[in-house]
């Protein structure tokens, strides 16, 4: 999921997603905050991700949270001190993080070299990973490839996939690798000190000791092989998973366009290439390089051992002393030099062309363009810290001037997606730019950009402005943040790796002080702008949106096959058709996966932890109170019922939830409003939210819902803003909505490729419940449609009227209901405020219908939907109807998804050469999936074929114990105190409803999975299938094709 690069756009809003951004160059954190930003479209694959996990849901569990046994503690069990020698290593130096209640120890393994930070903390959630630094030399997406295969078998586990395997033997909280451009990391996470050792002893082996088999390096990397892979008259083709992953990644117009960028700016350097791999230089990679790139970055005196959490780490250096360093000298010729780019003495210019958009909205508006300067070497935190926060201060949020002059301007239609200040490579850059330009403003653009800068290096920023992003910072160091161990590992490497001391960044509130002095001593951030100006290694970007690139580069590929095609013998021939079935052999063969280590069925906790909470009222508002430590912050969420709001009126919720918080309210403008609320809340958003009964699926809720978090002491200026908003609100400000909803409008359309699967999924539920039909008009297509029709109508007036109706009808008591969640001594105070705010909403005692209509009978619509858009592979999705959540067959209807998801998993990725494909169920509903597939009809088929294979005597005792341990690792993962018992709360779910759940997915045998398959899947002809993919895909004959159009 995360590809460290430069690609994560800057968000508008600073307020909505500040949580994460604790520290200064926080990758991991961006990319989170990426993904919470809901408006309609659900990222379901981050844009330029280069990693392994094959779903999101089991893999990459970026909301996960770690839980802080006591916060007011401070860790002060000293481990060693300075100078001592352990278990081979030499403890270099121990510092306190007293803002963090860290202990952190930094130590140099004496015979290799081998680098390692602990981080000793209160925190159950351990975390461990290894970062190599990795610097390849061309496109061919080597380190890519390199951290694929190194996860497909090792020699103490000499199975074909150990990594894929451990997810359903372990109960970790994460696992993953990727690779950055320069830099490849291998994290996990777990509570259990079992678990712990199994995935070290799994990782160290993987990447210390790994098989590097070539038949792994076809699979993973590439390969040449017919479309029947025994009939050399069939087509010639490419095969592979990372170069299906590259070709989905790149025909991303804002991931190809952020890669062209960083290429540029840093020319002669490992940056000026793609680490992830270039679809048509992938092919040239050859084994040998794959295993001397091994031998050369994968040792220890390149290594960055990073661990974190409660357990003593004297046990770890113990165990990564004996099972992998003691094995290795010191190697003095590894180079893993970077090297710094040649400045340049003026400024370079260049155009490109992109792939186009998903929808062509804006055929006028073809432009992408920013301005990148190349700034300083990273080496300095404050540096860092301030060039962040300046790129706050020009560029988040309405009140900032880049803000106005170009968006609000109506001369982009969003920031270009290399937007910001970036400190994850050697050299930090600064970039502004936008999409959606017209070709006669691209000069004015260029000549904004330039004239707001010198404007802003003139006039400053008001301390106002300023505080209120400081505030930001200080509201995250003390929101206990989701997966904090997991966002350090991304967070800190990237600087290690250069020769930072990784620990500098923790100390925020040192920099913070520290800024405070100089802005009283000087025009600080004034001078920050001059020097970005004077510097001439800047580089002008234009990217022309080209209809016919892909089409190009498919025909160059087909070339280049017919080219070797007619070059090859017969023995050559023979060869390739050996060779594919030797791995499909391969494939097939049973693995005797004993030899991986395991957690025992019988260590998963039998009895469902329970939240305590406390029910009453307001009035006659149900309130629930949550009595956790939350460390000074006080969390208010509130939703309330529309069920009864008009149905012209319900598909403009998204919008209206929104746009809420952006268009002013009260004595406020939208400008003043975004600085106020930076000043006092630290998260904010609402949004449309659809509940499914947990026993019945046509008992819908449809809400909206309200979310804000403040620092204790700002509860009242929460609350009145929060009033302002709901009660005052500046609807009729027509050319503001107009700008608005135009910048929601690229946001969506730029968003498809990306979104694929979840727009797929989405409509292909959409027929079975009322949830799934509103979902549809929510987040679906049916939302993308309704922004374009509002754009092209752009009938203001009429939109404003319908705004003002649903924020009319939300304005009653009798429709709400909250929870607040905050420490015990600050609960009656928080209360009584909460009660002052809730008087001003009157009682209008609205009916609160529980919606249970079906949606229309579908017969007459195809079952079979195909939407073409710009990728050279598909997002499939296929649905059935399911149970709900206290249904008997729902536990083990889940449990067979992940049955069946490990036969998929061989199908659709490993054969198939897919990014990802399986199966789950949630909310009433099965769905079958696959995404970044090169494939159509075969992945339909396959889909098919796991439900015979379930109902062949292939499901065993251990595959079911392998289901079981990974929704338990899910299941039982820990949560931060602001998220614990908030889904209870919302679905009206109870702690027996939890309890009689956990014993029946305890309780599964095979008859019982083999029943479920029968009557659900085999049976069960009343299924969708919606694809988004490539129209050049065969196999369309049965496909109804419709248009994501206007
Ligand atoms: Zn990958």
């Amino acid at each position: 999921m995360i590809r460290l690069a430069k690609n994560i756009k800057i968000n508008k809003n600073l307020n909505k997603l500040a949580s994460n951004y604790t520290i200064n160059n926080n990758n991991l954190s961006k990319s989170i905050i990426l993904n919470s930003r809901n408006n309609g479209t659900n990222k379901d694959i981050n844009v330029k991700s280069f990693t392994t996990s094959t779903s999101t849901s089991t893999t990459n569990k970026p909301n996960q949270t770690y839980v802080f046994k006591d916060l007011n503690i401070f860790k002060n069990v000293k481990r060693g001190k300075e100078g001592d020698i352990i278990h081979g290593f030499k403890v270099v130096r121990i510092r306190d993080v007293p803002e963090r209640q860290f202990k952190t120890y930094r130590l140099e393994h004496i015979e290799t070299g081998a680098k390692y930070l602990h981080i000793d903390c209160e925190d159950t959630n351990n975390v461990f990973s290894v970062t190599f630094k990795t610097i390849p030399k061309d496109s061919t997406g080597v380190a890519h490839i390199l951290e694929h295969t190194t996860l497909c078998g090792s020699e103490k586990y000499p199975v074909r996939d150990p990594f894929f395997n451990m997810l359903k033997r372990s109960l970790n909280t994460y696992m993953n690798a990727w690779t950055a451009p320069d830099h490849t990391s291998y994290p996990f996470g777990t509570q259990d000190p079992k678990d712990f050792y199994n995935l070290l002893s799994v990782y160290l082996d993987a990447t210390f000791f790994p098989l590097l088999k070539e038949s792994d390096f076809r699979q993973e990397g590439h390969r040449l092989e017919f479309e029947q892979l025994d009939q050399p008259e069939s087509l010639l083709k490419f095969k592979g998973i990372v170069f299906n992953e590259m070709k989905g990644a790149l025909s991303d117009p804002s991931s190809f366009y952020a890669e062209v960028a960083q290429q540029h700016l840093y020319p002669g350097t490992t940056y000026a290439h793609n680490s992830g791999g270039e679809p048509n230089e992938i092919p040239n990679l050859t084994y040998e390089q794959l295993k001397d790139f091994h031998a050369k970055h994968y040792h220890p005196s390149n290594s960055y051992f990073f661990s974190y959490g409660d357990l003593n780490f004297l046990d770890h250096l113990k165990f990564i002393q004996e099972n992998s360093l003691s094995k290795f000298k010191k190697d003095n010729l590894i180079n893993t030099n970077v090297g710094k780019v040649d400045r340049w003495t003026e400024p370079k210019r260049l155009h490109f062309k992109c792939p186009p958009s998903a929808m062509d909205i804006n055929p006028e508006r073809k432009y992408k363009f920013s301005i990148s300067i190349l700034h300083k070497e990273n080496k300095d935190l404050f540096e860092s810290l301030t060039m962040h926060m300046l790129s706050n201060l020009l560029l988040r949020g309405s009140n900032t001037p880049m803000y106005q002059s170009l968006l609000e301007s109506g001369l982009v239609l969003d920031y270009s997606p290399n937007t910001g200040f970036d400190d994850n490579l050697l050299e930090s850059s600064f970039s502004v730019g936008g999409i959606g330009i017209k070709k006669e403003d691209l000069e004015l653009v260029e000549k904004t950009i330039i004239q707001t800068l010198e404007k802003s290096a003139e006039e400053g920023f008001s301390r106002q402005v300023i505080e209120s992003i400081l505030h930001q910072y200080e509201f995250a160091q003390k929101d206990v943040s989701a997966s904090f161990g997991l966002k350090l590992v991304g967070a800190l490497a990237s600087s290690w790796i250069h020769g930072n001391d990784p620990v500098d960044p923790l100390f925020l509130n040192e920099s913070i002080a520290h800024l405070r002095q100089e802005l009283d001593k000087s025009p600080f951030f004034e001078n920050k702008i001059k020097e970005l100006l004077a510097n001439p290694h800047r580089l002008y970007i234009t990217m022309e949106n080209d209809e016919n690139l892909q089409k190009e580069d498919t025909e160059k590929e087909m070339e280049k096959l017919k080219q070797i095609r007619s070059k090859l013998s017969e023995s050559q021939t023979n060869e390739i058709v050996e060779m594919a079935k030797d791995l499909q052999n391969r494939q097939n063969q049973q693995q005797d996966v004993a030899v991986l280590p395991k957690i025992n069925i019988c260590d998963i906790e039998k009895q469902q932890p329970k939240v305590p909470h406390h029910d009453t009222t307001l009035g006659s508002t149900p309130l629930r109170i949550l009595d956790l430590p939350t460390n000074g912050i006080s969390y208010f969420r509130s939703t309330i019922d529309i069920s009864s709001l008009s149905p012209e009126l319900k598909p403009y919720v998204p919008l209206f939830c929104s746009l809420i918080d952006e268009m002013g309210a009260g004595e406020f403008d939208h400008k003043q409003l975004d600085t106020e609320m930076n000043l006092y809340i630290g998260k904010f958003s609402v949004s449309p939210l659809i509940t499914i009964g947990h026993s019945d699926l046509n008992h819908t809720q449809e809400r909206i819902y309200i979310k804000g978090a403040c620092l204790n002491e700002n509860l009242v200026k929460m609350f009145s803003l929060l009033q302002k908003v709901l009660l005052e609100n500046k609807w009729k400000n027509p050319d503001l909505l107009k700008n608005l909803i135009g910048q929601k409008q690229a946001s969506l359309v730029e968003g498809i490729p990306s979104s694929g699967l979840s727009y797929a999924k989405t409509l292909s539920s959409s027929k079975f419940t009322r949830a799934g039909e509103l979902s549809e008009q929510w987040n679906g297509l049916t939302h993308v449609k309704l922004i374009n029709d509002i754009v092209s109508k752009n009938d203001m007036d009429s939109l404003i009227s319908k705004l003002l109706q649903i924020n009319e009808f939300i304005l009653d008591r009798s429709l709400m209901k909250c929870l607040i969640t905050t420490e015990g001594n600050n609960v009656a105070n928080y209360t009584e405020k909460l009660n002052d705010f809730m008087k001003v909403f009157s009682y209008k005692n609205t009916e609160m219908v529980v919606n249970t209509k079906k949606p229309v009978d579908p017969t007459n619509d195809s079952r079979f939907n195909f939407f073409p858009i710009p990728a050279t592979v598909n997002y499939i999705s296929k649905t059935l109807q399911s149970v709900p959540y206290t249904h008997q067959d729902s536990a083990p209807i889940q449990i067979l998804t992940k049955v069946l998801s490990e036969y998929l998993h061989k199908e659709i990725r490993e054969k198939g050469g897919a990014y990802g494909g399986g199966v789950s169920a949630d909310g009433g509903i099965i769905s079958f999936y696959s995404y970044r597939d090169p494939n159509l009809d075969k992945t339909l088929n396959a889909f098919n074929q796991s439900i015979h294979w379930s109902l062949n005597n292939n499901i065993t005792t251990e595959t079911i114990e392998n289901a079981q341990l990974s929704i338990f690792s899910d299941f039982d993962s820990p949560e931060s105190p602001s998220n614990k018992g908030v889904g209870e709360w919302m679905r009206d779910i109870t702690d027996e409803m939890k309890q009689t759940r956990r014993n029946n997915l305890l309780s599964i045998n095979k008859p019982k999975l083999e029943e479920i398959s029968k009557n659900y899947l085999l049976e069960n002809n009343n299924n969708y299938v919606t694809v988004l993919g490539s129209k050049d895909s065969s196999d369309l004959n049965k496909f109804n094709i419709k248009q994501i159009t206007v």
